[in-house]
């Protein structure tokens, strides 16, 4: 677990926010940067960096508040629905070393984009699928 993160400041009030949801474990507030109106950011309080470091119970917890609050946004900015991403390492494109859930509402105005559009995608056989699939049953 890394030691302080700007999103540790954030929840201890150090930096200021635009704070909508805290409880026990996790908190949620605004991105600074919106990619929409109502882009929000849930966080378990504690800076563990990726969500493969934490414990499961703390997933649990991070994802019911993502699914609480999906639906506030929604309402709240009347969008129909909602993209809910994770950048999970610093590869990934995870620039806050501190896992955070990316609530980014989309609308029914032609903008909306699915996640699809991140990725080039790539042609895999069958048998290739199958050997993906036995190493990733392999490595739990
Ligand atoms: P990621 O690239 O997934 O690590 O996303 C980090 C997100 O944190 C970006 O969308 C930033 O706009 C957002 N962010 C960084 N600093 C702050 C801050 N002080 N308050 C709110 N959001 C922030």
């Amino acid at each position: 677990m890394s030691e302080e993160t700007i999103f540790t400041q954030i929840v201890a009030g150090e930096i200021p926010s635009h704070t909508v949801y805290e409880d026990e474990t996790t908190y949620a507030f605004l991105d600074v940067n919106p990619l929409a109106p109502g882009h929000t950011l849930v966080i378990p309080k504690e800076p563990y960096e990726r969500l493969n470091d934490m414990p499961t119970d703390l997933i649990g917890d991070v994802f019911e508040t993502t699914g609480q609050i999906a639906e506030a946004v929604e309402n709240a900015v009347d969008a129909p629905a909602t993209t809910i991403a994770i950048n999970n390492g610093e590869a990934a494109g995870q620039e806050v070393p501190h896992v955070h859930v990316h609530i980014v509402p989309q609308f029914e105005d032609g903008t909306a984009k699915p996640i699809h559009t991140l990725f080039d995608g790539v042609d895999l056989a069958d048998d290739e699928l199958a050997q993906i699939a036995e190493a990733i049953r392999s490595n739990q």
